[in-house]
């Protein structure tokens, strides 16, 4: 935990969310500015800063990541989707606790923007 940290704030509830999953390691929520029909945010518990954070020991929660994504789409209604990591502030990252994207619920274009 961080405490200057918005999503830290997010998975100890002193900021609300739209939780759509929790669990000893990982925290699901609805992005506050969707940029598709289905928009969540996938974070580790644990402050890691972003991609270029991770440390050796954090691949096993890194990959849940993906399998937490993937349930919860399917609970959302959608088995296509987008994940995406920015990191840093050139690749568009504003949140420095590592989060993945999913957007769904839409065709998506490529290459992004
Ligand atoms: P990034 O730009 O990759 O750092 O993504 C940060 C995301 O967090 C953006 O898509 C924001 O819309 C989202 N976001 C910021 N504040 C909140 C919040 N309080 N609740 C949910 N999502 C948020």
């Amino acid at each position: 935990m961080s405490d200057n940290c918005l999503f830290c704030k997010i998975i100890k509830g002193a900021v609300p969310s739209d939780k759509l999953y929790e669990d000893d390691d990982v925290f699901v929520f609805r992005d506050i500015a969707p940029q598709a029909p289905v928009h969540f945010l996938v974070i580790p518990k644990k402050h890691v800063k972003g991609p270029g954070a991770v440390e050796a020991g954090d691949e096993r929660l890194m990959g849940k990541l993906i399998r937490v994504a993937d349930q919860v789409a399917r609970q959302e209604g959608i088995s296509q989707y987008r994940l995406v990591f920015n990191n840093g502030e050139k690749a568009g990252q504003t949140v420095f606790h590592i989060h993945m994207h999913v957007l769904g619920g839409r065709s998506l274009t490529w290459p992004p923007g």
